[in-house]
């Protein structure tokens, strides 16, 4: 049977912002596939900001190409499918989540304002009728910027940081906000932060980029598959345990003197039973996987920066 082509909601070929004396991003190739959750990464100043306003539309690259679900970004139809939320939008403070959600629409030229009670209720701004924007939290805030998003029914989400600034509370009422849109609404999501442990649990993508250039893109289950995983042993003799190590072709390490770390899957009872014949103990074993924030670590660690 034929595979039904995926549609690519996002494809950007070399795409390039070179201020002044700072290239910004560099040759950027980026790609997010309908009904993705794509977790763009990077520390601070590594050039998200700057890509995902190019996407939107808000800056124009100075090369590069980028396709929105296959057409140009200027084609009028195609920007009415994408919904933005890039820094802190321009709320009217004096105003609640409602009124604001009205005057959004009405500049967005929207005749029909029925979508907005059914999008403060699933951004979970409802019963605060009275609240002006001035009293709410920062995460209520960044709710109410991305129920201004959700104007206009789109298909596609593109949100800077959307976690930055939030309380752990916060963090998960936002991923939970992140998961329904995309499970129960089939929205694409391509969100930005600096901290990858934030988007993990949630991105079914990843790119990771550094210094303006993409440095990997991974899918989360293949990301998984590659931690590395090892077992900590400590035991009575270092020695014999490596004499043992060498002897069945285990790669290892040795980390002190009588602890060392074994790079693969160890069977506990063989090795114990090898032990004896040195008449050395195992004193303990710890399983360990790499995590994404290490891996992310060792990733861009060895990129030299210009
Ligand atoms: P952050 O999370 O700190 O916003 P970022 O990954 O979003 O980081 P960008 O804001 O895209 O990074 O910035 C990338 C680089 O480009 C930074 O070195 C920044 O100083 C520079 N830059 C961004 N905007 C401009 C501009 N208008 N003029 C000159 N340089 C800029």
């Amino acid at each position: 049977m034929e595979k039904t082509k995926k549609i690519l909601a996002v494809e950007t070929t070399s795409l390039t912002k070179q201020y002044k004396d700072k290239a910004a991003v560099k040759q950027l190739n980026l790609k997010v596939q309908e009904g993705e959750i794509y977790g763009f990464i990077g520390r601070n100043g590594a050039g998200k900001s700057t890509t995902l306003k190019m996407i939107s539309g808000l800056i124009t690259p100075t090369e590069g190409e980028i396709k929105l679900f296959g057409k140009p970004i200027n084609d009028p139809i195609i920007r009415r499918r994408i919904g933005v939320l890039i820094e802190s939008t321009g709320f009217y403070p004096n105003l609640t989540a409602k009124q604001n959600m009205i005057m959004k629409a009405k500049l967005m030229g929207l005749t029909d304002y029925s979508s907005v009670e059914h999008v403060l209720q699933i951004t979970g701004l409802i019963n605060i009728e009275k609240k002006q924007i001035k009293h709410f939290s920062m995460g209520m805030k960044q709710r109410l910027g991305i129920a201004l998003a959700l104007l206009g029914n789109p298909d596609l989400l593109i949100l800077d940081e959307p976690i930055n600034g939030l309380d752990p509370q916060g963090i998960i009422e936002m991923r939970q906000l992140l998961l329904n849109l995309n499970q129960q609404y089939g929205i694409t999501i391509l969100v930005s932060s600096h901290i990858l442990d934030e988007l993990s649990r949630l991105a079914t993508h990843y790119g990771f980029i550094d210094n303006g250039k993409m440095i990997k893109e991974i899918s989360a289950s293949d990301l998984e598959n590659s931690f590395r995983k090892s077992v900590r042993i400590e035991v009575t003799d270092g020695k014999a345990l490596a004499a043992v190590l060498e002897q069945t072709g285990q790669p290892y390490k040795i980390l002190a003197p009588n602890v060392i770390e074994v790079y693969n899957r160890v069977n506990i009872s063989h090795l114990t039973a090898d032990l004896e014949k040195y008449q050395c103990d195992v004193l303990s074993i710890q399983e360990r996987e790499e995590n994404l924030e290490n891996y992310y670590v060792n990733l861009i660690g060895g990129i030299s920066h210009e």
